[in-house]
């Protein structure tokens, strides 16, 4: 006898429907080549001002070369998880290295920036407790609000006096209090007001953690970031970063004390169940501190990029966040459109016309502040930079998203 068995994830058709309706559907967009500043995408030659990769890092001989040689040297796998076997001497070398860089007691390295976050504020943090989160900060700072079950306060973005306001309302609640704040924001490219939030922390007793996803190896001297970029040392307890974006590779880390870093070991759930990396991207992750410290010029390079193509695309007319002055402050501009559709059009369109700027919509960001965003690189050579201004102005006038 044979039965029709009723596919039970049906429902997903409409799902997938419904974003066809609205306009914000996509299909992934397939790199055929290197990530770099010009490169294919489905075939076709753009400018890529979609990537995080700030110092052209993910192709730079000397992490090439260290990926290679540690693959010859250790093989491809770490084998187990780092509490079972798998804590190899080249991820304790970088972890070492790291903390030095950020002038630290200890530092501990996920598979990734999103695990970093994510298993570092579920471990520490339980019902009783409370966290004060800025209203945009990352989705992995989010899920580990939300894994570790404590009562989560938002706070107005960047908004000192209302995450002030937050802190005292459960100042006199038993239970521990985190404040927290994304760095650079991923999204809007905005810089969180670090020495306020520091301040209000320390005012009400709260521990004071920041994501510097978005500024390792951009931001700070030769890129340690915003509590560099600030000089608020030693008033942060726990700094995370990635070493997917800048650095070039894969991965994140969490910085502390050594107390914090051991009880991580012990709590971290991502630390605990799952594979630690290959010896191929620790040892990739090492070069890309040496590079930070030995070139400079790289981090030079991103900002005269960034300066240059801010202020042109500020001049074409274009709509890039903040109310009155530009918000962002970094190498992210947002091109904010609000319709999510339109958005997606404008993104096709400089797609075809030789652009790479991804468009980002809702849920990703607030609805109505959909956008496309873009990433200049130290990479871009000025001519590539005002070929694509061009391209943006001209489509931009073309859909009358300017003047
Ligand atoms: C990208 C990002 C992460 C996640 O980092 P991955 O290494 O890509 O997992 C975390 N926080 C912020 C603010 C980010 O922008």
């Amino acid at each position: 006898m044979t039965t029709t068995r009723i596919d039970p994830l049906s429902f997903l058709s409409d799902e997938l429907a419904a974003l066809k309706q609205k306009g914000t559907y996509f299909k992934l967009r397939v790199l055929d080549d290197e990530q770099a500043p010009v490169c294919h995408f489905d075939g076709r030659k753009v400018i890529n001002l979609a990537s995080n990769n700030y110092l052209g890092l993910t192709t730079h001989p000397k992490l090439r070369e260290a990926a290679l040689a540690a693959t010859r040297k250790y093989g491809v796998g770490s084998g187990a998880v780092r509490t079972i076997a798998g804590t190899m001497k080249i991820h304790m070398e970088l972890e070492e290295k790291i903390a030095r860089f950020k002038g630290v007691e200890a530092c501990v390295v996920f598979q990734s920036g999103f695990t970093a976050n994510a298993g570092t504020v579920s471990s520490f943090l339980g019902p009783d407790d409370y966290i004060i989160s800025d209203e945009l900060n990352h989705a992995s700072i989010i899920d580990g609000c939300r894994l570790s079950r404590a009562k989560i306060l938002v706070f107005r973005h960047k908004d000192v006096t209302h995450a002030e306001e937050r802190l005292a309302s459960v100042a006199n609640l038993p239970g521990k209090k985190l404040l927290i704040t994304d760095g650079v924001f991923s999204m809007d490219g905005d810089i969180g007001p670090l020495p306020g939030l520091c301040a209000a922390a320390e005012k009400y007793g709260a521990i004071m953690m920041v994501d510097d996803a978005h500024s390792s190896g951009v931001l700070g001297r030769n890129g340690r970031g915003t509590i560099d970029h600030f000089g608020v040392h030693g008033r942060v307890d726990i700094q995370v970063g990635t070493l997917s974006k800048a650095i070039g590779a894969l991965g994140g880390y969490v910085c502390g004390t050594r107390d914090f870093i051991e009880y991580l070991y012990h709590r971290a759930r991502p630390f605990l169940f799952s594979t630690s990396h290959p010896p191929s991207v620790a040892a990739t992750c090492i070069a890309a501190f040496d590079v930070l410290e030995d070139e400079p010029e790289l981090i030079e390079r991103l900002w005269t990029n960034t300066h240059f193509f801010k202020k042109e695309l500020g001049l074409l007319g274009f709509n890039v966040g903040g109310v009155t002055t530009p918000a962002s402050e970094t190498p992210i501009t947002p091109i904010i459109i609000g319709d999510g559709r339109a958005t997606m059009d404008f993104s096709k369109a400089i797609f075809e016309q030789g652009v790479m700027g991804t468009g980002i919509a809702f849920p990703t960001v607030p609805e109505g502040k959909a956008r496309v965003r873009t990433i200049v690189t130290a990479t871009h050579t000025e001519s590539e930079l005002t070929q694509a201004l061009e391209v943006l102005g001209k489509v931009g006038k073309q859909m009358g998203l300017i003047a």
